[in-house]
Formats: C-alpha cells, sequence, structure tokens
C-alpha cells in the first residue's frame, strides 16, 4: 500500500513538473501524451486517457491513450453520460470501479483492446465549474485502485486543467482570427456622475497607506482612453514589430520583478499576456489589417476591443476572466506604439489609482509588479483576503459602495487614504498639501519601525511577545526590520493562491526551509492550508457552494483531500528537521476529531518519511480557536494540543453570523459584542490552566481599544501585521497590567455593546 503512496506523491511531483515544462508551440495533445504515460507509470496501471470536452459538440473526445488501441485516439467520441467515463464528467465526481463491468453504466468500446483491463478509475478534469475533461486508468488487476489513488488523480486532474485552459484560449484565439469583426463597446453610463469641483467619499479602509494619482479604471472601459486619443498618424508595420517586442520584453521583465517581489513563486501570472502575444492569430492578425492598410494603432484597438468582447460574450468563465488580460496587453502595446521614448521603461499604471468592480488575488500582484499608487475596489470587505494580500504588498486599497466613481474621466486627480478610508476626488491645494504632510508622516512611522525594541514590555514590566503574521514570503523583511519575536501565523495558502497549479512538496518545503532559516530560530506557527471561503484556488474546483463561509473550507477542505494536505504535512515535517523553532497549526478546528485526524495525518507522514529514509521531524501541533465550537471544547482542545491561537477575525463573524466580506454587514462586526469579550476570555481561561501556550493573531490584536481588555483577560502573546508592531509596542508600554485587568472585569459585565463602547470611551477621553 504504501508503495503506491509514494509512488502518487512522486507522480504529483513529476506532473508539477511537466505542468511547468509545457511548451504551447510542441500542443496541447504532445502534452498530454507525456503525462499519460508519466500517470500510467507511476500508478503501475496498464492504461491511462485523457478525453477532453467538446464545447461544440459536447461530446468527450479522447486525445492521449497508453496502453489501448492508439487508432481511437482522436476518433473515439461518448456523450456525457455515457459510459464510466461520460458519467464521472456528467456527475462531476470520481468513479472507481473494482470490476468495471459491474457498473450499470460501463460500456465496451469495440476494438479499443480494453477486454482484459478490470480495474476502473475515471475523475473529471474541470475548472471552476466548467467540465474540461476525464482523465481514466484502467488495469487487469481486479480492485487496483484505492482511495489515495483517487485523490492523487484529483490533483493532476486539476493541474491538467490549468494547462488546458490556457491552451484552449490559444485554440479560441486561433478559430476566431478568420472572423474579424469590430464591435462597438457601450460604455454604461447608468450611474451618477460626480460634479466638479472636490468631492470626498467616505469607503472602507482595506490596507494602510496613502497614494496620490491620477484615476484608471480597469475593466472593459479599460480602451476607452485609447479611443479618445487620436491615432497618431505615418505609423508603420515596423513600429508595430518594435511595440510587440518591447511588450514582450516588459511582460518578461514584469514577470521576474513579482517573482522577485514575492518570492512566492507566482507561477506565469502573465502567462495568458505573453501567450496572446506570441500568438499569430493575434500578432498576426493585426499585421495583416496593417498591410491591408489599416493604421497599426487603429488595428490593435479593433483586434483588442474584438477579443475583449468576445471573451466578456463567452458562456466560459474561464474566458471571461481573460478580458482584464487582453485590455491589459492592449494597453500596453498602444502605449508602446505611441511611446516609443518611453519604450522599455515599464508599466503602465505608475502613479496609477486603479479603479476596479472586480479584484482577484493574482489582479493585486499584477498591478503592484506594474507599479500602481493604490486601488479602489467597488464591492468587497475589509476582513477579506483581497484586503489582506493588499497589505500584504502594500498597496493603498480602499472599498467603496459609492458607484459614480465608476462615472470619474479617465486621469482624474485622486487621494487616497487607506487608513481612513477617504478617498478625495480633484483635490484642491490644500488637501494634496495635507496629504503630503500625511504621507512623509508616514515616513515617519517608517522611522518608529527603525526605533522597535527588541522586547516588549508592559508600563510595570510584563513581558510580551510580539509576532508578525505572513502573508507573503516578501513581508519577511518588514518583520524583521521591526523586530517581530517570530511569526504567529503564517497563511501558507497564499502561495497557493497566487499560483496558476498546486506547488509541489518540494517547491513548498523549499518555501519552508527559507522561512525558517531567515527566522534563525525564532517560532514559526505554519498554518496548514486555509482555502475555501474567500479564498478560492482557481485550479482546484470544488462544488458550488452557496454558504462558502460555512463549506469545505480550512481543516476540512484537507480533510477531505488528504493527498493535498498530505503533499504539505510531509514539506512542513521535511522543513522542520533541524528547525526546532517550527510549528505547525490547523485553522478552524471544529471538533476534538477533528484536531486528532488532524494529527494522525502528521504522524503517517512522519511514519512515511521515515520508511523512505528522508530527514524529517514532528513539531509541535497547535490549533486555532476560530469558531464558537472550538470554543466551548477550549479546556479539552487546549489539553490535547501543543499549543492554541485565537483567530479573532473568524471568531467574531462566527460567533455573530456576519459575514467579514460583506461591507453591508460591517457595522455588525464588532469586537466590542459582549459576546465577543466574553467568548475570549472563556477561551483564555480554559487554557491557562493547561500551562499550553496560547497567542492571538486576528486583527484586534492592533486595535488600541482593545489591547487593555486582550492583557487584562491574561493573553502575553500577539501576532499581527507586522507593520502595526512598533505602535503596537508603544501602545502597549503604556498599559498597566492590574488596570487592564480591572478594565477587562467591567467589561465582561456589560451585557450590551452600548455599554462597552461608552465605557471605553469614558476611558481613552
Ligand atoms: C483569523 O481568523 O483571525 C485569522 C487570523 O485567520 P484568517 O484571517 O486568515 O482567516
Ligand atoms: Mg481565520
Amino acid at each position: 500500500m504504501s508503495d503506491f503512496q509514494k509512488d502518487n506523491v512522486a507522480l504529483m511531483c513529476d506532473i508539477g513538473e511537466l505542468v511547468g515544462l509545457f511548451d504551447f508551440d510542441a500542443g496541447l495533445d504532445a502534452f498530454l501524451s507525456k503525462a499519460v504515460s508519466t500517470v500510467a507509470w507511476h500508478m503501475r496501471a496498464a492504461v491511462c486517457s485523457i478525453y477532453l470536452f467538446d464545447p461544440d459538440t459536447a461530446d468527450l473526445v479522447l486525445h492521449a491513450n497508453q496502453g489501448l488501441n492508439p487508432a481511437m485516439i482522436g476518433r473515439l467520441r461518448l456523450k456525457i453520460g455515457e459510459g464510466i467515463t461520460g458519467m464521472a464528467l456528467q456527475e462531476m465526481r470520481p468513479i472507481c470501479e473494482a470490476r468495471a463491468t459491474d457498473n450499470p453504466h460501463f460500456k465496451y468500446i469495440p476494438g479499443s483492446h480494453e477486454e482484459k483491463f478490470i480495474s476502473f478509475l475515471a475523475v473529471p478534469i474541470q475548472r471552476k465549474m466548467n467540465p474540461v475533461g476525464v482523465i481514466t486508468v484502467q488495469d487487469p488487476q481486479w480492485n487496483y485502485f484505492n482511495n489515495n489513488d483517487i485523490q492523487a488523480l484529483r490533483v493532476i486532474a486539476s493541474q491538467l486543467a490549468g494547462v488546458i485552459e490556457n491552451a484552449h484560449l490559444l485554440v479560441h484565439i486561433r478559430d476566431t482570427a478568420a472572423n474579424q469583426e469590430s464591435v462597438a463597446q457601450q460604455p454604461s453610463a447608468t450611474a451618477a456622475r460626480f460634479g466638479p469641483g472636490t468631492h470626498c467619499i467616505r469607503g472602507q479602509w482595506a490596507s494602510g497607506g496613502m497614494a496620490m494619482g491620477l484615476s484608471t479604471r480597469i475593466g472593459h472601459y479599460l480602451l476607452r482612453s485609447a479611443v479618445e486619443q487620436t491615432c497618431p498618424l505615418d505609423l508603420t508595420e515596423a513600429d508595430f514589430d518594435r511595440a510587440v517586442a518591447i511588450t514582450e520584453r516588459q511582460l518578461l521583465d514584469l514577470q521576474r520583478r513579482l517573482e522577485e517581489k514575492i518570492q512566492d513563486a507566482a507561477s506565469m501570472i502573465f502567462g495568458a499576456h505573453v501567450l496572446m502575444l506570441k500568438d499569430e492569430a493575434f500578432s498576426g492578425e493585426i499585421r495583416n489589417q496593417i498591410r491591408a492598410g489599416k493604421n497599426p494603432w487603429t488595428a490593435i484597438l479593433d483586434e483588442v476591443r474584438h477579443y475583449a468582447d468576445m471573451f466578456s460574450r463567452s458562456p466560459n468563465p474561464a474566458l471571461r476572466e481573460k478580458v482584464l488580460d487582453v485590455e491589459d496587453l492592449g494597453h500596453r502595446l498602444l502605449h508602446n506604439l505611441s511611446a516609443p521614448t518611453l519604450a522599455g521603461t515599464g508599466p503602465d499604471y505608475t502613479g496609477q489609482i486603479i479603479l476596479t468592480e472586480e479584484l482577484l488575488p493574482s489582479d493585486i500582484l499584477k498591478l503592484a509588479a506594474e507599479g500602481a499608487a493604490g486601488l479602489i475596489l467597488l464591492g468587497g470587505g475589509q476582513h477579506s483576503h483581497v484586503a489582506i494580500l493588499a497589505k500584504a504588498l502594500q498597496i493603498p486599497l480602499v472599498i467603496s459602495t459609492d458607484l459614480r466613481l465608476l462615472q470619474l474621466p479617465e486621469q482624474t486627480p485622486i487621494l487616497l487614504d487607506a487608513k481612513e478610508g477617504q478617498i478625495v476626488i480633484n483635490p484642491g491645494p490644500e488637501a494634496v498639501q495635507t496629504m503630503q504632510e500625511l504621507i512623509r508622516s508616514l515616513a515617519d512611522s517608517e522611522r518608529l519601525a527603525a526605533q522597535a525594541r527588541d522586547e516588549t514590555f508592559t508600563r510595570d514590566g510584563t513581558s510580551i511577545q510580539l509576532l508578525a503574521n505572513l502573508n507573503l514570503v516578501s513581508e519577511l523583511d518588514v518583520a524583521l526590520r521591526v523586530k517581530a519575536q517570530g511569526i504567529g501565523l503564517y497563511r501558507t495558502e497564499f502561495p497557493f493562491i497566487v499560483r496558476s497549479t498546486f506547488p509541489t512538496e518540494e517547491e513548498q518545503y523549499q518555501g519552508y526551509k527559507s522561512v525558517l532559516d531567515r527566522m534563525k530560530g525564532l517560532p514559526v506557527l505554519f498554518r496548514t492550508l486555509d482555502v475555501g471561503g474567500d479564498k478560492a484556488l482557481s485550479y482546484y474546483p470544488v462544488q458550488h457552494e452557496n454558504n462558502p463561509f460555512l463549506g469545505l473550507r480550512a481543516l476540512r477542505f484537507s480533510l477531505r483531500n488528504p493527498e493535498i494536505f498530505k503533499q504539505q504535512l510531509r514539506a512542513m515535517l521535511r522543513a522542520a528537521d533541524g528547525a526546532p523553532n517550527a510549528k505547525i497549526m490547523f485553522p478552524l478546528v471544529a471538533s476534538l476529531d477533528e484536531f486528532l485526524s488532524a494529527r494522525d495525518l502528521a504522524e503517517t507522514c512522519a511514519r512515511e518519511l521515515k520508511s523512505e529514509g528522508i530527514p524529517h521531524w514532528m513539531p509541535e501541533l497547535g490549533l486555532m480557536i476560530e469558531l464558537p465550537a472550538a470554543a466551548m471544547l477550549a479546556p479539552e482542545l487546549a489539553a490535547a494540543a501543543d499549543f492554541l491561537s485565537i483567530g479573532s477575525n473568524d471568531l467574531i463573524q462566527y460567533l455573530l453570523a456576519v459575514d467579514r466580506t460583506n461591507n453591508e454587514v460591517a457595522a455588525w462586526y464588532s469586537p466590542h459584542h459582549p459576546a465577543v469579550l466574553r467568548t475570549l476570555a472563556q477561551i483564555v481561561r480554559a487554557a491557562v490552566p493547561t500551562g499550553k501556550p496560547i497567542s492571538l493573531c486576528g486583527n484586534i490584536a492592533t486595535d488600541p481599544q482593545m489591547l487593555p481588555f486582550l492583557l487584562g483577560i491574561g493573553l502575553r502573546t500577539f501576532s499581527m501585521d507586522p507593520t502595526a508592531i512598533p505602535a503596537v509596542q508603544q501602545i502597549i508600554s503604556r498599559i498597566d497590567i492590574s488596570e487592564a485587568e480591572q478594565q477587562a472585569e467591567k467589561m465582561l459585565s456589560f451585557g450590551r455593546q452600548e455599554e462597552v463602547i461608552r465605557y471605553l470611551s469614558t476611558i481613552t477621553s
């Protein structure tokens, strides 16, 4: 049994590598053919096949195979629901049969030579909820495939889905290239507009920082400004070719800078751009139009608008998501065509305040790499993970619901104070001066960072541990600069989210090891994957959920997908070898049983690594208290785990039933609610007698009004956004523990939030 598991892990590494090396010019089928032989080899299966879904005929077509009659490739077509393979796609679930003929849907394909194969496993390949294809394995032995094989094939199917999607994009471009028609875009004018003069809008802060710049709307209207500009005359095909070459250089440079900046192997974030740019059907068609007498400017504009329109109308959501990419590409090409003197200087968004209705984690990464000064997002919540990512990348982000922002003319001057959630449109000279002073004082806070002390003490000399929350490895620099005493929460899902395929065990191991090395013996709490909720993996589809925050999130996702979980645990255990500062914690634990299952899996990984002769170490295992259920079970959980960490962001959300990403209900998301205060106190009281370390890593650890309460109930370790550490250090140095205890006692006596708030105002005023 362990041989298969071992092989499956190696299989996933190999497929991960294969995906990384995918060569579009060699073609998709060549890649799929390598993929089937890799899978068949590692699973020691006699047959492996990949079928792709053809959306025009709604058929599954055999594209690659090992072990069956090769003449079937390209010819064998199955309807959705036909045979076990068609059923797997119809029901979007793996089907594993010990004897394929026992399944009533089994269909023998004459001429395939499959009569000798008994065991059958079919796993759907899907992108989000869209059908992409099916991967199957067959073997002559009865009952040959087990649960581990199913999980391994699911991970592989998700890796393949990303590659196939990009290849389809290319095919889509090629197929429609001959069918050019320009469609005029109609900017909608439904929302009211701002009148002339200065306007001040109060949004929600979502990250810190301030920015001044000119507005740029991204999304469907990106090219409007280009339309409004006068088309430069006298441009030639040679100018276009030069613009293409410069654009390609810029994109590769951006990719490189992005990787340097976030150091989390953001695999080909600009992949779709480069792919389109190099494709003959796109650039070649523009060139043809230029040769037919069109001005290069108009030819680019027409082609880009054609694709943007086509993608935005596509029923395929994956293609709809490419609208931003194609418009961004158009923007770059036009810029490089019209401003040759600026050519090669790089990003278009330097000094721009980006306005957008939708922001994916990968968009933030792109915009950060492109030098955007600030972001305004229409919709979303300040505790969402997009906001956390903006903070990690230090881009000011304000969330607003004011739809008039969408009607702003391009390049309108804007001031953005993402600390206060303030947006100033067309600011007067005084506002600009005030902002300049604020930006200077922000620089002061950087000076404050330089003054950060090694240790933190309250006024009465009690030692307090301040650790940093880490989302991307790039934040380590800040954490070290502000002298964080360790990493109290490494949200390891972010390196997964910013990629387009699963990181391999080896990539994860290297990443974790580098964090441990750089923290030089200080504690590092690795939180295992917390995907689901508002953190989807674009390459790993899950069933549609009406309430994703109550769905397959965090530890539930990991326990449901043990192959993914094991890869991560193995990487962590390997990184912990020789690093006693490493600790692992599990997110969103709801019961003791869940914690014990996760611990069992970690122990299984340790045993497997041992039998494989791979160096590793079992670190301390802890858990996050983020659910009311976990709070109720705090005594048992504290007894079982090595340490606890309170995730107050989620604890508040679940205790009060307030979606942390929904701006509409933000007023109900309150740490001052008596139920929140009492729950926090109850957790700490349960943990302290066990002697197990307990910390808090939610946003309230940086709230000056909440800190005395948190110290007063007995917390001594906090983990937070590293930029907040110097200020929190100063606040704590003014707090006396016995006063804080009295204050906490008083706050716990109130039954109404209003009383808590009134009391706090008397203390702080
Ligand atoms: C929390 O819930 O408080 C927490 C720290 O985790 P996250 O914000 O990543 O959900
Ligand atoms: Mg959480």
